[in-house]
């Protein structure tokens, strides 16, 4: 046997089972977060007990059985002490098993402690020990203690007694057989199944490593003021300073937090004793402590403390859990006291955790009662009645009762609804059909594609997959962030739009080198961008200002006029509307570019789809009603979305391209008056073909050349073109001398790429990202290999052709951080998404810029 001393050395100089000291060679990537922690304590000379860190490499022998020397790790404590197993996960948060303390209890030592500490606390500590052991350590089941009732001593003997009736075998008594025991459990209980899906669902690598820490025990029981705690200095739910924690006498471990009412709060509190006035010199200590590691850790740890008879140790720290407010307040804070920098507060906050903040959610600790599961498609969480139809939003909205509007899916005609309704639940669609699109530009919650509910919409209900049914007027809950719809009204979490979100967005402004717009249809809209600071508007979908009312009877007159002549006459009626809208948008965003896409969707969209609608349709227009229908039979389409629509119309029914372009250009001639210049965008949508570009922009120069001698005043404009075919991407050289811009539509062109309807992929998208088909929803995160090699194509060939032409993606994935990514790459001058989005895309965009020079 070697000497004690030789043993250390040892220790000291295998990295695998190493001492933990100021010099130790122990990094978080081979020995975990909580090993290097603790070794920043050491260097901080906090009063932390000896410790001994074990390797991944290490850990991982153990699961195969080779331990390591267990008495050289023992020998590095003094003879007698008690030990405890920590786990120490690269990532804090990928967890691991539980800690066991109190390791080395036997017969002789329990003696030995009932001399130093008193009967109780050694019995305490003795029969912990020997219930962790049977229960984490030997895996027997918990129930096997429920009868060990026995006070004082005689619980200690039933637990024993117990424990070796299951095993049959004594109670390990050798504190190296109990620690290799320990050891061998805890890196097995790593590998298990469980285990590990547990931590991959918290972004851990499949192969990840876990370290051991082997710790002497500071026992919080016995003579004095004994006990343990935790502190933190900050409310881990608001993010703002409050010393925060609790502290129980004679506990060892988290006990303090397990709801005991005698636990203690930490500062002095009116509602009842505090450990500042038990032990106040330990908590001027804890508290000095706490601040220090907080400015050399660089970041708000929760402080793991015991007291034994009245001297404090550190066991541990970790960093304070937190809701995704407080993760805002804590990064700004630290960079405002300058222990982080600006960028790397930005680093430390998730885009999506922004998009947390902007939305009421449901309540992380509330009982969800789930009825339903679809898409995720519009972030945020509304309470509300079920009602089944557009008007009987409003009714409710009227009446003030918030309400679910419930669809099979939405179409232009159910906007007003979808405004006065709290949430949107749909049957059908996907990430980028219509609800989905406009809940998020308003932000408004959505759950779209719910496939595993009946809708029977002939009998006003929702029937759930076991058979329950929600009817007009029932109570329930759309999750928008998790795509759950949930029975009643759970507990709801404000939105929460401070002055430290704001900080944070303003810094993000300062590092983000790619453009952010938004996509804003409406002055509402556009106001949330600004409030928001987009850069300007990517895509304004003219045609939901038809939808407007007052306007949609004109339209249908429109559409049903017979020659051009009326048809112009119909539009002039529509212009000042028109005019009306851009203005305002022009005013709102104060000289700032507005992007606005000529009309869009195939005619037929606007006419009603009911006998009801069509009789009324009949009467408006004053003709009978067998002509309605039958011109309505003439418009319908095999196929839509790939029929007369977008930039086929404005060919082949010029007029209205030609009155939105004179609304555009008045609306500019009207705020340039003001002192607001403004060069409006014009975006075409739907091109395939250079000679349509041809022939809309020719037909637009003459309006403006028109606009400018009626008005005799001058002003400049910017047309471009939106790529959302394949073939405009393929064809980009030859269409981008005509154009200022092209933006890239990728919603549509992801639906044409893969010739999947973007309306109908919802049924069967979680079946073919469950079997790998895609790796994702490719309406939600951007294909790169696919439709990125058409963005690449069109972006490069389209600035080979035209230099300075700027590029852009106004399709919803332009606030997918991943997307925005590739747009940096691709040399994109801006993004544009959902004006609630415009802040998760900074950041994003400003995460990208640090770390390309970092
Ligand atoms: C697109 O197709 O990507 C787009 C932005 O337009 P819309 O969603 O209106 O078709
Ligand atoms: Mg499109």
């Amino acid at each position: 046997m070697l000497h004690p001393h030789n043993l250390g050395a040892a220790v000291q100089n295998n990295p695998d089972t190493t001492l933990v000291t100021a010099q130790a060679p122990i990094t978080a990537e081979t020995h975990g977060g909580r090993a290097k922690c603790l070794q920043r304590l050491v260097r901080l000379e906090l009063p932390v007990p000896r410790t001994v860190a074990l390797s991944f490499d290490a850990v991982k022998r153990i699961a195969r059985g080779e331990l390591p020397d267990i008495r050289a790790i023992v020998s590095q404590f003094p003879d007698g002490a008690l030990l405890c197993v920590r786990p120490s996960s690269e990532d804090p948060d990928w967890g691991g098993p539980g800690a066991i303390l109190n390791i080395g209890m036997n017969e002789v030592r329990f003696a030995a402690l009932k001399e130093r500490l008193g009967e109780t606390a050694a019995r305490a500590i003795y029969t912990r020990f020997v219930q962790s052991y049977a229960v984490d350590v030997a895996r027997l089941d918990p129930d096997v203690f429920e009868d060990v009732h026995g006070e004082g001593c005689e619980g200690l003997r039933e637990a024993l007694r117990a424990y070796e009736n299951e095993l049959e075998e004594p109670f390990p008594a050798d504190p190296s057989a109990q620690l290799a025991a320990v050891l061998k459990s805890m890196a097995r209980a790593w590998d298990g199944t469980s285990a590990r899906l547990l931590r991959q669902a918290k972004g851990a690598p499949a192969d990840a490593g876990l370290g051991l820490v082997v710790q002497e025990m500071a026992l919080g029981l016995g003579q004095g003021e004994c006990g343990s705690g935790v502190l933190q200095l900050v409310d881990g739910d608001t993010g703002l300073p409050q010393i925060t924690g609790r502290y129980l006498s004679q506990s060892q471990g988290r006990d303090a937090l397990e709801g005991d009412a005698a636990a203690l709060y930490l500062r002095r509190d009116p509602r009842g004793a505090s450990l500042e006035d038990l032990a106040p010199e330990a908590f001027q200590d804890l508290q000095a402590h706490a601040a220090l590691m907080r400015a050399k850790l660089r970041e708000e740890m929760q402080v793991e403390f015991a007291i034994e008879n009245g001297a404090l140790h550190i066991l541990d720290g970790v960093r304070v859990a937190r809701s995704s407010q407080a993760a805002v307040r804590i990064a700004v804070q630290l960079a405002d006291d300058q222990i982080i920098s600006r960028a790397e507060a930005l680093m430390r906050i998730q885009p999506r955790t922004l998009s947390e903040l902007l939305h009421r959610q449901i309540s992380p600790n509330a009982k969800r009662d789930i009825i339903g599961r679809g898409i995720a498609a519009s972030p945020g969480a509304a309470t509300g009645q079920i009602v089944f139809t557009a008007a009987e939003a409003q009714a409710s909205a009227a009446r003030g009762d918030p309400c679910i509007l419930v669809r099979r899916e939405t179409s232009p005609e159910d906007i007003r609804g979808m405004h006065a309704a709290h949430a949107v639940l749909t049957e059908r669609g996907g990430i980028t059909s219509h609800a989905a699109v406009i809940g998020r530009g308003i932000g408004l919650p959505c759950v779209v594609g719910a496939s595993n509910m009946r809708f029977i919409l002939s009998k006003n209900q929702l029937v759930t997959k076991d058979g329950r049914v929600f009817t007009t007027g029932e109570v329930i809950t759309v999750d928008g962030t998790s795509g759950e719809v949930l029975a009643g009204a759970p507990k709801m979490r404000e939105a929460a739009l401070d002055e430290s979100f704001r900080k944070l967005m303003d810094w993000a402004t300062e590092f983000c080198d790619i453009g952010i717009r938004a996509n804003a249809d409406t002055p509402a809209d556009a106001q949330t961008a600004r409030n928001f600071n987009a850069q300007g508007i990517g895509l304004c979908r003219t045609e939901h200002m038809f939808f407007e009312a007052g306007r949609l009877t004109v339209m249908r007159e429109m559409i049903f006029a017979e020659t051009s002549e009326d048809r112009r006459a119909v539009l002039e009626r529509l212009l000042p509307m028109q005019r009306e809208d851009f203005t305002q948008l022009f005013r709102i965003m104060e000289g700032q570019p507005v992007c606005i896409r000529l009309f869009d969707p195939p005619l037929h969209e606007f006419l009603p789809s009911d006998r009801v609608g069509q009789r009324e349709l009949a009467e408006a227009l004053d003709l009978p009603l067998s002509d309605v229908t039958r011109r309505i039979d003439a418009m319908s389409e095999y196929n839509p979305m790939l029929g007369l629509r977008g930039v086929r119309l404005g060919v082949t029914v010029p007029e209205i391209y030609e009155m939105q372009a004179r609304a555009i250009f008045e609306a500019t001639i009207e705020v340039n008056s003001t002192g607001t210049a403004v060069v409006p965008e014009i975006m075409i949508p739907l091109v395939s073909a250079r000679r349509e570009v041809e022939l809309v922009k020719t037909s637009i120069d003459a309006v403006a050349a028109a606009v400018r001698t009626e008005r005799d005043q001058a002003f400049d404009y910017r047309l471009g073109v939106m790529v959302e075919t394949p073939r405009a991407a393929l064809r980009a050289a030859e269409i981008a001398p005509h154009c200022a811009f092209l933006s890239f539509g990728t919603n549509d062109l992801t639906q044409m790429t893969y010739g999947l309807s973007r309306d109908d992929a919802g049924r069967f998208m979680s079946d073919y990202v469950q079997q790998g088909v895609f790796p994702e929803d490719p309406f939600h995160v951007l294909d790169t290999d696919g439709v990125g090699e058409l963005l690449k194509v069109g972006a490069e060939r389209g600035r080979a052709a035209q230099p300075g032409v700027t590029l852009s993606i106004c399709g919803e994935h332009g606030g997918n951080p991943e997307s925005i990514a590739f747009c940096r790459d691709a040399g994109f001058d801006y993004v544009s998404c959902s004006p609630f989005r415009v802040p998760v895309a900074r950041l994003a965009a400003a995460q990208l810029a640090i770390g390309a020079v970092m």
